[in-house]
Parts: C-alpha cells; structure tokens; sequence
C-alpha cells in the first residue's frame, strides 16, 4: 500500500521516533506547529477516525494509554490531542495519527 505512514512504521523513511513499542509509534511531526508537535499512530494501517471499529479500537485505547508516559517524557503538562478526519477536516496522510501539542499556550479550536 503506498502509505506515508505505514512506509514510517516499515522504516522505508526516516523519523524522529519518541515512542516505539509493538503496537504503535510516536515520532516527531515534519513541519511542528508548537515547540512539541509528536504524531502516534497505530502500526497496522487504519485509514483514520473513521475506520475505527469494535474490532481495532483496541489500538486507539493503547495510544490514548500511553500519550500521558510520551507527554511527560516531553515535559509537558498542558497538551492537545486530536485527530482530523476526512479532507475537509485537514487530514493529509491517510493513516490514522494522533498529534500531541503543546509547549505553548494554544489557541482556540477552529
Ligand atoms: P494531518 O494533516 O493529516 O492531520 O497530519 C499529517 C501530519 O503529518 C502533518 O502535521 C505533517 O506535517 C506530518 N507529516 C507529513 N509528512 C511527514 C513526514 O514525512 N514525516 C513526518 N515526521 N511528518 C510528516
Ligand atoms: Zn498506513
């Protein structure tokens, strides 16, 4: 499959890795909108929010487990999660990923 992410995960192209286990991976965002800009994502392909299942959700609870011990490994406190989903919501990389942001005050949700 020709995934960004996926080639990340097979280490086809590089990345800054900050977390690695069997499951997922968390390395540091190309382009960081905040002092600390890291994406976790799945290592199996998911394609986003939206391909969430009963059957995968199991993934999505292990990263959420696991933002707190890569946030505080960073030396943050004060953070954002999210996911865009979709074109419209900003998704260009077609695998699931959560960014973590902080390291500044961040503004607003838009
Ligand atoms: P999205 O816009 O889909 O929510 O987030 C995709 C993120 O992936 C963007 O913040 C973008 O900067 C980041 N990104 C795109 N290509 C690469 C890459 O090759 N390496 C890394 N580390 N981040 C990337
Ligand atoms: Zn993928």
């Amino acid at each position: 499959m020709d995934c960004l992410f996926c080639k990340i995960v097979a280490g086809e192209i590089p990345s800054t890795k900050v977390y690695e286990d069997d499951r997922i991976l968390a390395f540091r965002d190309i382009n960081p909108q905040a002092p600390t800009h890291i994406l976790v994502i799945p290592k199996m392909h998911i394609g986003g929010a939206d391909e969430v299942t009963a059957d995968n959700a199991a993934v999505v609870a292990h990263i959420f487990a696991t933002v707190p011990q890569i946030a505080k490994a960073e030396g943050l406190t004060d953070y954002r999660v999210l996911t865009n989903n979709g074109a419209d919501a900003g998704q260009t990389v077609r695998h699931l990923h959560f960014h973590i942001l902080g390291g500044r005050v961040l503004g607003a949700m838009g």
